[in-house]
């Protein structure tokens, strides 16, 4: 029999899981166990991910100015997106205008959700961490990333002996990473499975209550997802074709797998081992790019949530009847941009960070409570464009370093 490839598993299991959520909600404690593990797993070999593709990313890319040279093509390519993304959500919360007269007695108690304290200031002087392992301990992203930088950066520096065998070290030790990480892949379709069951059934009943009662929340919904999908069937696709070179539909098949794996957990962290297996082992970018961009991405650029920042904190001042200047929305687009640089690839960062977005605008914390019963489903789809754009991000920069890429493993 022929086996069916992973993506129609993946694809299947969502379905099936959907469907066991919606009509076995009081049994998914026996399947919640499938999604724990494989989201372990995820967690599990993120860091040591991280530290070993970026050491031997940067140890082989040489010399200071390449690096220099490829972290501002990099960022300049994140912020771009970024900013293209919020525009597009502004238009979007303008034109469709979905707050206008909501229900305001439908704000929800905002519980367990500290509101996001770390200033932007802050976030920079974290960057470097005071002890290496707590780093690790905690998956600080962006300490590992500047540490695994450093000691890429300065092997390089070294004597000839010891230098060979640092290279053969991070070297064995990314390889050795990739095959874990090709190993956990396999279980993706169970735990997608085990995820999305729990999901559904803890989500379902509350938000189609609510969705029922306030057309305005059915409305946010509605404007988020357009929004989504223009910046991610238009938007970054037009990049690929016309920047990158590289035919859209094809790229879209080669990260299948990663981007059902972000949608459903939520997480562009825990997604990105699968992100750099597909970049590699399907559109054949080299290692020296995909390890410098990707992890930077999963960390620093998401798309889906700067987007989301804007939209929903627009939302929430139509809600309140707070009409906000050009020069207010203005605001409005830069904190999403921080907002979004600051959230964490995990589940719902992007929630707690629209509180920062609130207060340099002075809107109502609380307003939060009004989007809290749908950010859940939002934040699948807004994390799968926030991990499209990174992979759209490896390419067009592996292009522009002339690098040939080979999407042989892909079916077109
Ligand atoms: N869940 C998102 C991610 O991991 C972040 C967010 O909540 O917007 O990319």
């Amino acid at each position: 029999m022929k086996k069916i490839e992973l993506h129609w598993q993946i694809l299947i299991a969502i379905i099936l899981a959907i469907v066991f959520g919606l009509f076995f909600a009081d049994y998914v404690l026996y399947v919640s166990w499938m999604g724990e593990l494989f989201m372990k797993s995820l967690k599990m070999i993120v860091a040591p991910l991280i530290l070993t593709s970026i050491a031997s990313g940067v140890a082989n890319i040489g010399s200071g100015g390449n690096l220099g040279k490829l972290g501002f093509k990099t960022i300049s390519y994140y912020l771009l997106t970024s900013m293209l993304a919020i525009t597009t959500g502004l238009f979007m919360v303008n034109l469709i205008q979905p707050g206008t007269g909501a229900d305001l007695g439908l704000v929800q108690e905002v519980e367990g959700l500290s509101v996001a304290t770390e200033s932007f200031g802050d976030t920079l002087i974290n960057i470097i961490p005071e002890n290496i392992f707590e780093a690790f301990a905690n998956n600080q992203m962006l300490s590992i990333i500047f540490f695994a930088l450093l000691v890429g950066f300065f092997i390089t520096s070294l004597k000839e002996k010891n230098k060979t065998f640092l290279l053969n070290t991070v070297n064995s030790g990314f390889e050795l990473m990739m095959k874990i990480t090709t190993f956990i892949i396999m279980f993706t379709p169970y735990g997608v499975f085990g995820i999305i069951a729990v999901t559904v059934a803890e989500q379902s009943e509350d938000t189609a209550a609510l969705i029922g009662i306030s057309k305005r929340l059915g409305l946010y919904m509605i404007t988020v997802l357009l929004a989504l999908i223009i910046h991610a069937l238009i938007v970054l696709p037009l990049i690929l074709k016309f920047l990158a070179k590289v035919k859209p539909q094809l790229h879209l098949k080669s990260m299948s797998i990663p981007l059902l794996t972000a949608f459903s957990t939520s997480s562009s962290s825990a997604t990105l081992p699968l992100t750099m297996e597909a970049i590699e082992n399907k559109a054949g970018v080299s290692n020296k790019i995909t390890s410098f961009v990707l992890p930077l991405g999963a960390t620093i650029n998401m798309d889906g949530t700067a987007l989301y920042e804007c939209i929903a904190a627009m939302f929430i001042a139509q809600a309140y009847g707070i009409e906000l200047s050009f020069i207010e929305q203005i605001f409005v687009v830069a904190t999403s941009l921080l907002a979004s640089i600051g959230a964490a690839g995990i589940p719902m960062a992007g929630l707690v960070m629209i509180s920062v977005v609130l207060t340099a605008v002075g809107l109502p914390l609380e307003g939060i409570g009004l989007i809290l019963a749908v950010d859940r489903i939002l934040d699948m789809f807004r994390t799968a464009v926030n991990v499209w754009s990174d992979s759209c991000g490896s390419v067009l920069i592996a292009k522009s370093e002339g690098e040939v890429l080979n999407y042989s493993k892909v079916k077109s």
